[in-house]
Order: structure tokens, then sequence, then C-alpha cells
């Protein structure tokens, strides 16, 4: 299994890191350009997953192709809102203006969504808090910004990191037993998370 430069050192980060590390049903980490399944009588295994009520009840967020997609940005835009509420005391993450709860905030990609390949679109450290003003005007200064602050939290090497994670993800598909099984690792790590 290759090593994940992204599991940096550093208190709650270590547990984030791997809480977040894109984590399938089983637990088991999921290998970016893994090799295609064989052709064997196993070939879909997953076939006709059902995603569960719960999963479904949760509200559509602003990005994704498909329901669980959106339900997945919900949840992960509320859970590094979340995060990041509590950790850097509401401020956000390009100008520092102080938000009162963290519903005020929005979830804002640094790696814009558009240009994130897969899983990587969701991942929470390319996600902060942000106002809604900063993460609507994406300017050179506010991107610089929003830079040099996800370095001070994470490390100088984060930017690098971003690089190479999304570059991993390209071409996989997205799939819906995949991202609830994050969800629920996430939830299971993270007990001060409330789904929204
Ligand atoms: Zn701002």
């Amino acid at each position: 299994m290759l090593k994940r430069s992204g599991f940096k050192k550093g208190g709650t980060f270590r547990t984030l890191k791997s809480t977040t590390g894109l984590l399938g049903a089983s637990g088991a980490k999921i290998k970016a350009h893994s090799p295609k399944p064989k052709r064997t009588k196993n070939k879909l295994p997953h076939k006709g997953y059902k995603v569960p009520d719960w999963f479904r009840s949760i509200p559509l967020g602003s990005h994704g192709n498909s329901p669980t997609q959106k339900r997945y940005w919900k949840v992960i835009s509320a859970f590094t809102r979340q995060r990041d509420f509590n950790k850097y005391h509401g401020k956000c993450v390009s100008c520092g203006k102080r938000l009162e709860s963290w519903q005020d905030g929005q979830g804002a990609h640094y790696r814009r969504y558009a240009t994130c390949n897969s899983y990587f679109k969701f991942h929470p450290d390319n996600v902060a808090l942000s106002c809604a003003y900063c993460n609507q005007n994406e300017d050179g200064v506010i991107g610089h910004s929003f830079g040099e602050e996800l370095k001070r939290r994470y490390g100088e090497k984060h930017l690098d990191w971003i690089e190479k994670e999304n570059n991993k993800w390209r071409g996989v598909k997205l799939e819906d037993h995949i991202m609830v099984g994050h969800v629920e690792k996430l939830l299971e790590d993270n007990p001060w998370f409330v789904l929204p």
C-alpha cells in the first residue's frame, strides 16, 4: 500500500486525517488507481446496494451529481464547519472574520470542487469554514490568504499534499456504499459531530 503523505503530525489532526482518509464501508482504505476488479463471479459485489434510510434523511447539499453525492457534500460541509468553528474560534479561513455560528459560514474548497477528482471533491482537509463573502469572491488575494492559513493549520506542505492527493483520485468512480461508509466512520470517530 502507498504511504499516504497526508497523515501529518499533530494532535487531533492525526485522528482527523485517519478518520477522513477515505475509508470504505468495511473500514478498509480505498486505493486510488486500484486495478480493475477481475471479471469473476463477484464482479459487482455491491450491485443492488441500497442507501440506508438514515442517510437518505440527510438534506441535499449544493454540490454533487446524484442524491447520495449531494447528501455526502451536505455532511462534509457541516463536518468541516463544525470542526473549524470550534478549533479556530469561528474565524473565516480567508479573512479571519468571526462568525456567530457554524451555520453562518460556508464549507469552502481550497482546490475548487470542479477541479477535484472523485472522492477528493469531499475531502475535509481541502475544505474549511469561510464567510460567504470570501467563498463567493475567489479573487487571488482571498485565495492566497486561504492557502496561507491552511499551511498554518496543517503544515507547510499541505498545499502540495492537496495537489498530489487530488491526482491520485483521477478517474475513480464515486460509489454509494463507499460514501455512506465514510460518513459512518466520521460519526464513529468524531462524537462531537452532529449530522445536518
Ligand atoms: Zn472571509
